[in-house]
This record gives C-alpha cells, sequence and structure tokens, in this order.
C-alpha cells in the first residue's frame, strides 16, 4: 500500500494543538508518558505469549530502550512489546477514544478563554494527553510499528498539524519505536536539552523508576562522554570500547507494593499511580495492605482526586491491576472490587495464583473473594480514617465520589453501617457544612424517635417544599438529600444505629407529643366532620389522581400539599424510573 494521508479526529487535533503550544509547564513528563506506554506494550507481549501458544515471539529479553542522537537532536524510545498493526495503528494514535474528551475540551476551552492559566494547567493534568505529549518537546514524530505475529510493519509519521501519513514498512523490527525531532527552540536551553544523558536519567529515575521492566539506555560513545574532544587513548583500549558499548539500566525496577513504607517516598507511589490511572495528578490518599498467612497478596490502592468524566457511563472501564509474583496478568480486574468503589485504582500482587486465571475464574474464586472483602472494606475505612484526620481531603473525597459510595448502600449490605458511618449530607441544621448522621442524632430533640429527610432535585426545591412547614416550625432537623442514588438507597436502608430513616414527605408523620395528639386527634376529628362533605367533594372531583383527601395537621402556611403513601414511589423516583425508561 503506498503512503496514505489521514486528518486526525476532531478532538485529537484539539489536543493536539494545545500539546504544540505547550500550555503544560512541565515538558519533561512526555518521557514517562512513552515509557509507561513501551512498558504496558511490554506486559501486553508477555500476556499474550503466556496464553497464545501459537504465538511465536521471544519473550525472553523484553526491555525499553532510550537513544538520543544529540548531532540529529533526535530521541528514540523503542520496545520490543506487543506493537501495532496497521488498523491498530489508525485507531489507538489517530483518534482519542475516551468518551469524555469532548466535556473536558469544552472546559479547557473556557478555563484558557478566560485566561486561567492555573486552572488550564490543572485540567490538563486531570486528562493525561499520553502519546501526544510527545508534540511538548517534537515538532516531528515518527511511530514504527509491528506486531508481535504480523510480517508487516507500520511508519506513522506527523508533524501534529492536523494530519499525518502512514505507510507500509517490510522489514520493521516487532515491537514499536518512537522517535522524535526536538523542537530546535529547546537546543539552547540546558534543562530542556532532551538528549543529555543526565537529563534522560533523571527525568527515568524520578517517573518510571518502578516499572518492572529494564530501561536502558545505550552508552555514550567515547568521543561525547565529556564535552572535550575524544581521547585517543580511549579509542585505542578495546576493554573501554566493550564497556562503553554495554547499556546503562536506568530504572531500579523495584516493585513499590513489595517495599516497605519507609523505603518509598510519597513521590514514587505517586508516579505509580499515574502510570497506572493515566491520571497526570496525585492521587487523594495511597493505601498500603500486606496480608500474609496462607494466602499472601501486597495491595496498592489509591483513591484518586478527581472523579473521572465517565464514572457513571456503560462502559466506564473499574477494577484494578492483578499482579501474580510481580507478573503483570490483567489491567481492570474487576473481581477485586466492588462497583461501588470503582474509582478505585492499583495493584494487587498475589502470591498463589495461578499465571493462567481469566476472569471467570477469578468472579468464583474463594480466595479471590476474600481479598475483595479485605480490601473493600480497608478502603472503607480509609476513608473513615481520612474523614477524622484530614477533614478537607475528605470534603475533596466526598465531593468527588460521594454519589458512588452511596451505591454501596444497596449492593453490600455487609458494610452498610460503615458506608453510613463515613457518608455525610446536607441538612437544615447548617447552610454549608455537611453532616453525618451520627452528628444528626446527638443533636436531635427530646422526644424525638426518627431521622428525618426528605429528598428533591435541590436543597431549595426541599426547603421550599410545604412538607418542611411543620418542621421548621418545630426546630426539627432534616437531612436534604438531593443525588439520583439517594432516591434509591433510602427505600433499602431503613434505620442508622436503632434510628428509623423516615422521609418527612410520605405517610403520616407524627412530631407531636402524647398530650398534643389527643388534643389534635379530637380537634381534627370534629373538623373532619364539620369538612366531611368538602373533603367527599374534592375526592370525587380528583377522582383516580389521589387514593385519599384528607385534613392536615402539618401544614403552617401551604394550603395544601400532596403525600405519598409510606411505600409508594416518591415523585422524583418516577421521575427517574420515566428517564430511564420503565
Ligand atoms: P493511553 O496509554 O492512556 O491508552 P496513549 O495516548 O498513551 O493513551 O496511547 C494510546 C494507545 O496507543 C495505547 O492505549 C496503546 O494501545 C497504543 N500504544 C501507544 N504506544 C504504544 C506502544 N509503544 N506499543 C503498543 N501500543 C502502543
Ligand atoms: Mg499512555
Amino acid at each position: 500500500m503506498p503512503t496514505e494521508t489521514f486528518e486526525f479526529q476532531v478532538e485529537a487535533r484539539q489536543l493536539l494543538q494545545l500539546m504544540i503550544h505547550s500550555i503544560y509547564s512541565n515538558k519533561d513528563v512526555f518521557l514517562r508518558e512513552l515509557v509507561s506506554n513501551a512498558s504496558d506494550a511490554l506486559d501486553k507481549l508477555r500476556l499474550e505469549a503466556l496464553r497464545d501458544d501459537s504465538l511465536d515471539v521471544d519473550v525472553s529479553d523484553l526491555h525499553i530502550d532510550i537513544e538520543a542522537d544529540k548531532s540529529a537532536r533526535t530521541l528514540t524510545v523503542r520496545d520490543n512489546g506487543i506493537g501495532m498493526s496497521r488498523e491498530e495503528v489508525v485507531k489507538l494514535i489517530g483518534t482519542i477514544a475516551n468518551s469524555g474528551t469532548a466535556a473536558f475540551l469544552r472546559e479547557l476551552k473556557e478555563a484558557q478563554d478566560a485566561k486561567d492559566a492555573a486552572s488550564t494547567e490543572g485540567l490538563i493534568g486531570q486528562f493525561g494527553v499520553g502519546f501526544y505529549a510527545s508534540f511538548m518537546v517534537a515538532d516531528q514524530v515518527t511511530l514504527l510499528t509491528r506486531r508481535a505475529g504480523e510480517s508487516q510493519g507500520t511508519r506513522w509519521t506527523s508533524d501534529g498539524e492536523g494530519t499525518y501519513s502512514i505507510e507500509d514498512v517490510a522489514d520493521a523490527p516487532q515491537g514499536t519505536s518512537v522517535t522524535l525531532r526536538l523542537k530546535p527552540e529547546d537546543s539552547e536551553d540546558r534543562l530542556h536539552d532532551y538528549t543529555a544523558p543526565w537529563k534522560i536519567r533523571e527525568i527515568v529515575k524520578r517517573y518510571s523508576d518502578f516499572i518492572t521492566w529494564p530501561i536502558r539506555m545505550a552508552a555514550e560513545p567515547a568521543a561525547t562522554a565529556s564535552d572535550d574532544a575524544a581521547d585517543p587513548d580511549d579509542a585505542e583500549d578495546a576493554d573501554d570500547a566493550a564497556k562503553a558499548t554495554e547499556p546503562e539500566t536506568l530504572n531500579s525496577m523495584k516493585a513499590l507494593w513489595a517495599r516497605s513504607r519507609d523505603e518509598v517516598s510519597d513521590d514514587e507511589y505517586h508516579e505509580l499511580y499515574k502510570h497506572i490511572s493515566h491520571d497526570w495528578n496525585d492521587p487523594l490518599e495511597t493505601i498500603r495492605l500486606h496480608a500474609e498467612g496462607t494466602f499472601e497478596y501486597q495491595a496498592l490502592l489509591f483513591i484518586p482526586a478527581h472523579a473521572p468524566q465517565d464514572m457513571f457511563m456503560q462502559d466506564f472501564k473499574r477494577g484494578i491491576q492483578l499482579y501474580v509474583k510481580r507478573v503483570f496478568i490483567m489491567d481492570h480486574c474487576e473481581a477485586l472490587l466492588p462497583p461501588y468503589l470503582r474509582f478505585v485504582k492499583g495493584v494487587v500482587d498475589a502470591q498463589d495464583l495461578s499465571l493462567n486465571v481469566s476472569r471467570e475464574i477469578l468472579q468464583q474464586d474463594r480466595q479471590i473473594q476474600l481479598m475483595h472483602r479485605r480490601l473493600a472494606k480497608k478502603v472503607l475505612s480509609t476513608i473513615k480514617d481520612m474523614r477524622t484526620s484530614h477533614a478537607d481531603r475528605y470534603a475533596t473525597f466526598w465531593r468527588e465520589f460521594g454519589p458512588v459510595l452511596k451505591e454501596g448502600l444497596l449492593s453490600d449490605f455487609e458494610n452498610r453501617d460503615a458506608i453510613l458511618g463515613v457518608s455525610s449530607f446536607a441538612s437544615t441544621h447548617d447552610a454549608q457544612e455537611l453532616t453525618t448522621l451520627r452528628e444528626y442524632v446527638e443533636r436531635m430533640k427530646e422526644g424525638q424517635q426518627d431521622i428525618y429527610f426528605m429528598t428533591g432535585e435541590s436543597r431549595q426545591a426541599i426547603e421550599n417544599s410545604p412538607h418542611m412547614e411543620a418542621f421548621r416550625a418545630k426546630g426539627i432537623e432534616v437531612l436534604l438529600l438531593t443525588d439520583p442514588v439517594d432516591e434509591v438507597w433510602v427505600q433499602a436502608v431503613p434505620e442508622f444505629e436503632g434510628k428509623q430513616l423516615r422521609s418527612i414527605a410520605k405517610g403520616e408523620v407524627d412530631l407531636d407529643t402524647e398530650e398534643e395528639k389527643a388534643e389534635a386527634d379530637s380537634a381534627r376529628e370534629k373538623r373532619q366532620e364539620e369538612f366531611a362533605d368538602l373533603l367527599t367533594w374534592m375526592k370525587e372531583r380528583l377522582g383516580e389522581h389521589v387514593k385519599e383527601v384528607r385534613l392536615s395537621s402539618r401544614l403552617t402556611v401551604s394550603p395544601a400539599c400532596v403525600v405519598s403513601d409510606t411505600h409508594d414511589v416518591t415523585p422524583a423516583l418516577q421521575n427517574m424510573y420515566r428517564a430511564m425508561g420503565q
């Protein structure tokens, strides 16, 4: 096939423009992204070789090579991993699959238009542009790749300005190499000289030290080892020359989860997080767990600082990475954590699983189920600690992930109390601050038996509701539940620490003392008789739309309100079902 030219997808083009004009101040991360991709490709190849006997590849020497050419001003990152077919190159490199991209780009444009540099960079950080980060430092990028098991290779080239070209290559080595032609404007800038070995060493050490594959750098030819002219003695010394061509391994390859806490810096944990999550921001929380005994495993989990755009979408990829004895087995392993913790990222490394485990086996495996339980509890207890010791971090957590976590109230019976314990809610007690159920219970009035709540679309809508009147008049606190999921879990959770959860919009809500009640009852009976004709007439007029029309004791201002039976579906839930097409 001759060389073909393609246009980048619109979103991809917009992102590339951002990269070319480099709005991100830390350009060094381009190398982290390329190494991260190479590492993924090696993981995939080893796994495929393990699964597929017919795949004829050598997996005995998998590695990543970095090669700089000072005079040509190019930098190449090469791996002998899985590689890509021609179709894959077009699909994976020319388009952006992430479903949140469009929304992200809109937000980004607004920040840029407002000339808000800080939030612009923050947004870019949240997104993580991967391969395209190359265009921060290069004015031309060439990718040469051949997929394991295929004979035809592919060369992809682009200057990032709208189009890329693709051609077939007959003799490409298996795997992928990415060659950057570095921008001339950085050549005089020592800090951005990406051909300098010290610089490459430093970036790899900082961002990619934990990568489990060797990241190697070809030794400098003797002549360029120092800035001086070549030393003729060196060239003549055969031993030295041999030594000089031996590549240098730049990373320690130590699995962070297997090392003790005090051996690993926070920064190192954060870089691992960025590698697995493809997030460019630091995580909110790092969780370590070492299980010893008959079933030994280590886990390193992270709570991100931002909810991903697509967390509520059907095709959201959840789950953590599974390793067996340091060997990467699979990404997005769903069996290890419940769906309501789908925002958690990380690694679990088990000692005693077969390297051949499949997703189906995992779902059934008893040891995996035990791990699942233990990890869920560990995440919940971490959130609890965060709430007591780091209030502002917890506030961030709850803002980003509260609605997802509450799904667990419906599905995870065993941890229901733990989830309720770390949940917080808006309340009439305070216009801004959220409250926990425990705090609510502590504030309950003398004689108050139940925890009152009302669900609705917004705080304001609830506060304007006639149902609130009696509670306001009596100064009784009401929780204001406005997340769509609130409609559902309140149906499933009857109580918290022995106190019933009661909707103020349902059935008879009783706020009076026995005395007041007796008084009110007789008064109402009398008035009920007085108004009997009117009530019957109203019931007839309203016909099928209501079950009953009765005098109310709870309204102080509004003339009438609609109440549902205790077990009826609330109006908001009706709307939700309608929206879901049920
Ligand atoms: P991400 O890594 O977040 O998926 P990238 O932009 O970094 O996004 O890469 C896009 C995709 O291109 C990768 O998911 C992978 O499928 C493919 N890819 C990139 N680099 C390589 C490589 N060195 N070998 C094989 N595939 C690669
Ligand atoms: Mg990547």
